[in-house]
């Protein structure tokens, strides 16, 4: 156990510190800032429950997971080597193609050195003695570090359901975010799967191709599009290659750092030959174009939002052979995208398999996980293996998991509960020397784009803070009031805002989270960008500097 020296009164000198910086996390975002902070020289560990890098594509090891945005816009920026260096396989990536990269990436940077693994880090406390952060593993370790930086996701703390009798199932039962590291065998099985978010639909799609038979417990459809994925050829990859800064420029151009933007004209400026003829093309084209590349008000008008929905839902129609289940696969009570659009290959046609059946739950709820399976109010379905892909708590769930303590000993757990406020999704009032990598309310979209630009914006601040001799730094209660309502301002009008979602911070599992909040920055990337360089070039002038 490490000896935390308790008697010191200054943090002037950093040897009183066992790291300069402690990371919590070993997925893209903590991977990067400990690149970019040990090439300034601090001296840096991450701490991370899981046994190796990859954060999120560590744990996500479902048949099925990979990304829904193009790889080679998914992946590091920062180093031209590593681009020359790597072949994406796929546009869109598997999770094993994703962790052998992640992989790649802290060997061929050499970070695994200050990595701990299987450290999962319970508690946080911040010492105004020190001037600096100590925290405590979960096995009773402490260290102490002067700055402490938060890269723990905002979709890695998985929910299970709030159904009796979860746990008592005979056969395996998890979650898709805790898939057994050493697989399990499923091919010729009876499973059941509940949730049909992201991960669902990537999971059943999967899974239909081999097991006995698959039966989909579903509360809500969600609106799903086709991924379009196919292979890279060596050629394209040549070509990816060459086209490198265009791809990346073009994320920077674009309102939430996609390949794709937003049409600059309203669903009902053009004809409605053009409209439909436009999203064919969008529903033929790959990836998140369909959503994030549509028309300008389809996500704000509900008209448009009307007409697009009852396009995708006509998709689904033709998709689906019969008409009793394809109905119960549309979504009635929101329009397309204004949750997250989950991206699917074949989804649909899965129900036209006659080993994969369609269960609606909201008609007939599920009563019970028994010994031998799952019980509706109608029926008893025995499997022989349960799935649960219930989701998150999205955002804030992670940071729930650590006791976080800042000045005075106040938790970020009440103070968040009161109202959840950042400065810019990076920092925090009443924690000094913390700082988040895509904390609440920072720019979402196409994270590792949003993460690099974070990952950058911290290391910035910690050079400037070395060179002007500053040891505390915290954001102002009017910097977390006045990003709070910007935040809020940013959002007005977007028909998403009007729907139950982890991006409303609504989760039915989870005690006192049935009411919708601003739970995202949902405005441009430039504008978040813009504010955030604002902020730098005063010379951080609204933080708490001494
Ligand atoms: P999710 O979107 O929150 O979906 C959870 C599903 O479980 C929903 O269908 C939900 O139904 C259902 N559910 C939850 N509790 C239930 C209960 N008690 N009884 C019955 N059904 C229940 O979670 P997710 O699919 O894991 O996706 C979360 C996010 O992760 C995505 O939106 C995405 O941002 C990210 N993700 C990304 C990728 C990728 O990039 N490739 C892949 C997967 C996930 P209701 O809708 O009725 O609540």
């Amino acid at each position: 156990m490490t000896k935390i020296n308790t008697k010191v009164n200054s943090a002037d000198s950093k040897s009183n510190f066992d790291f300069q910086a402690i990371i919590i996390g070993a997925g893209i975002g903590g991977l990067y800032q400990l690149y970019k902070l040990r090439e300034s020289g601090f001296n840096v560990r991450i701490f991370d429950s899981g046994g190796d890098v990859g954060g999120t594509w560590y744990w996500n090891r479902y048949p099925g997971a990979r990304f829904d945005s193009e790889s080679y816009s998914y992946g590091y920026s920062f180093s031209k080597e590593l681009l020359a260096e790597w072949d994406w396989k796929e546009h869109f990536a598997s999770q094993p193609e994703i962790l052998s990269y992640l992989r790649y990436v802290a060997q061929k940077f050499d970070l695994v050195k200050d990595i701990q693994f299987n450290s999962t880090v319970k508690a946080a406390t911040y010492s105004e003695d020190l001037q600096g952060w100590q925290i405590e593993l979960e096995d009773g370790r402490s260290y102490t570090g002067q700055y402490l930086i938060t890269a723990i996701g905002l979709l890695s703390e998985p929910v299970m359901p709030k159904i009796k009798g979860v746990g008592t199932f005979n056969g395996p039962e998890f979650h898709t975010a805790r898939w057994p590291h050493d697989g399990i065998d499923y091919k010729d099985k009876k499973v059941g799967i509940i949730g049909t978010g992201a991960s669902g639909v990537q999971t059943i799609q999967e899974l239909a191709k081999d097991v006995k038979n698959l039966t989909v417990f579903q509360r809500r459809p969600n609106w799903c599009a086709p991924l379009h994925n196919s292979r890279i050829s060596e050629n394209e990859m040549q070509e990816i290659r060459a086209s490198y800064s265009d791809i990346f420029q073009r994320c920077k151009d674009t309102v939430a750092g996609f390949l794709h933007s937003v049409d600059p004209r309203s669903a009902f400026e053009v004809t409605s030959q053009e409209r439909y003829q436009f999203w064919e093309d969008l529903y033929a084209s790959r990836g998140f174009g369909i959503w994030q590349g549509n028309f300008k008000d389809v996500l704000t008008d509900p008209k448009a939002n009307k007409e697009m929905s009852d396009f995708v839902a006509n998709k689904i129609r033709d998709r689906v052979i019969d008409p009793y289940t394809a109905e119960k696969l549309i979504p009635k009570d929101h329009g397309f995208g204004t949750r997250r659009v989950p991206l699917e290959t074949h989804y649909y046609e899965c129900y036209n398999q006659p080993n994969v059946k369609l269960i609606d739950i909201s008609e007939s709820p599920i009563i019970e996980i028994t010994h031998q399976g799952i019980s509706t109010a109608t029926h008893n379905y025995d499997v022989d293996i349960i799935i649960y892909a219930t989701g998150f708590d999205a955002i804030v769930g992670s940071y729930n998991q650590i006791e976080f303590k800042g000045v005075e000993g106040k938790t970020l757990r009440d103070q968040w509960e009161e109202e959840l406020k950042t400065f810019l999704g990076l920092q925090v009032s009443n924690f000094p020397n913390m700082f988040m990598v895509m904390g609440p309310h920072a720019l979402l979209g196409n994270n590792p784009r949003s993460i690099e630009y974070n990952v950058e914006w911290i290391n910035d601040l910690l050079n400037y803070m070395e060179k002007n001799n500053k040891t505390r730094v915290e954001a102002t209660e009017e910097s977390v009031d006045s990003w709070a309502k910007y935040v809020a301002e940013m959002g007005e009008g977007l028909l998403s805002n009007d729907v139950d979602s982890w991006m409303t911070g609504v989760n039915l599992n989870l005690e006192g989270r049935s009411q919708r909040i601003v739970a995202r920055y949902s405005g441009t990337a430039q504008s978040y960008r813009t504010r955030c360089d604002e902020v730098a070039s005063s010379g951080y002038k609204e933080l708490k500097l001494r």
